[in-house]
């Protein structure tokens, strides 16, 4: 289930360019970042459940290198459908 934000579903991205690889955003949202095997972050690209929310917006804030942002988009229903 994705929340109404305004601006649609919101959905955790990283830059990998600035990402340092440290995995502080896995240990603060481990249901929703994992990390691979050279420590950088696995995100599933669906929209971050209601009650994470708040969560997920603290441990954007608290990336030290500005690698890990919410993007707003279509919730699940809004995307095309694959054939
Ligand atoms: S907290 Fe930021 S810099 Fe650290 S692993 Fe996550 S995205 Fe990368």
């Amino acid at each position: 289930m994705s929340v109404w934000t305004g601006r649609g579903a919101a959905r955790l991205r990283v830059d990998f360019i600035a990402c340092d690889g440290r995995g502080l955003c896995a240990e603060a949202l481990p249901e929703l970042i994992s990390l691979d095997d050279w420590g950088f972050p696995i995100v599933t690209g669906e929209p971050v459940p209601p009650r994470r929310l708040a969560d997920a917006r603290e441990t954007v804030r608290a990336c030290p290198m500005l690698a890990l942002r919410l993007e707003y988009g279509p919730g699940p229903a809004s995307r095309p459908q694959q054939a």
